[in-house]
């Protein structure tokens, strides 16, 4: 289950000023979709309308073909996943951080998860900042490796469908491929995935959409878009 379908989607925040214009994709159940394209485009409201934080305006968006108006929130919440852009960690270990919301989860579950978002050489370490009572104790956590605890986090949920929104996010191109890899690790595990990102040189996804002022101007691999030009 995950497969996602976007049917002539239109949105409008302000009825004088669409968002989008019309946009339709599938992803089957656990492909990767990357969603690409400059600040303003409509990376995030996509991912938006696909957890109902708002509703479309015209078209729909289904999941495993059930309207996301017709699921409840709760059911919504079970199925998607959400990686944010900043994640705030807990003043406790990061395994800790990672079971969070599951505390009855098993150790090696949480290990697995760990693994699989290749963060588990560290699980047992405070954040540092948080840790002040254990000075060295603390482990100074970058911006990917928060986003790694975060994707972890959400892997142990194990949700079908799992976001991960960068969409105004900057990250260097060292964390970049340290996330990337911890999404393929991620798409292994029959999730699907959706990435909302700036830039076009991502990834390893299965289908990319390129996302140009409401309307998705070119779609393809990344091998047919390079193709393309
Ligand atoms: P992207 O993720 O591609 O940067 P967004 O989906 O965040 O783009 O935004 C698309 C457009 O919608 C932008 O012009 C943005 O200013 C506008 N927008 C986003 N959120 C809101 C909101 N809550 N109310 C009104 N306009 C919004
Ligand atoms: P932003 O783009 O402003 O950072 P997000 O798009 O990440 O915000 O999330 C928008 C809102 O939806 C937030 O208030 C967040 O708490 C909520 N949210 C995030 N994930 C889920 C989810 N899986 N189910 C329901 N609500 C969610």
């Amino acid at each position: 289950s995950g497969a996602i379908r976007f049917e002539d989607v239109v949105f409008h925040y302000d009825p004088d000023r669409p968002i989008l214009k019309g946009i339709s994709f599938e992803v089957p159940a656990g492909n990767t979709v990357a969603i690409v394209g400059p600040s303003g485009a409509g990376k995030s409201t996509i991912s938006r309308l696909l957890f109902r934080f708002y509703d479309v305006t015209g078209g729909r968006v289904t999941i495993d073909g059930q309207d996301v108006r017709d699921v409840t929130q709760e059911s919504l919440r079970q199925a998607i996943g959400m990686v944010p852009q900043d994640t705030v960690l807990f003043n406790d270990t990061i395994a800790y951080n990672i079971r969070y919301g599951r505390p009855d989860a098993a150790d090696e579950d949480v290990r697995a998860a760990a693994r699989m978002a290749q963060i588990d050489s560290f699980i047992e370490t405070l954040p540092k900042g948080y840790a002040s009572e254990v000075g060295e104790r603390g482990l100074k956590l970058s911006g990917g490796e928060k986003q790694r605890v975060a994707i972890a986090r959400t892997i142990l949920k194990a949700p079908p469908i799992l976001i991960l929104d960068e969409a105004t996010s900057a990250l260097d191109t060292h964390t970049e491929r340290e996330i990337q890899s911890a999404l393929d690790q991620v798409s292994r595990n029959r999730t699907t995935v959706v990435i909302a990102h700036r830039l076009s040189t991502v990834v390893n996804a299965d289908q990319i959409l390129v996302l140009q002022a409401g309307v998705i101007a070119e779609r393809g691999t990344h091998a047919e878009l390079l193709a393309k030009g």
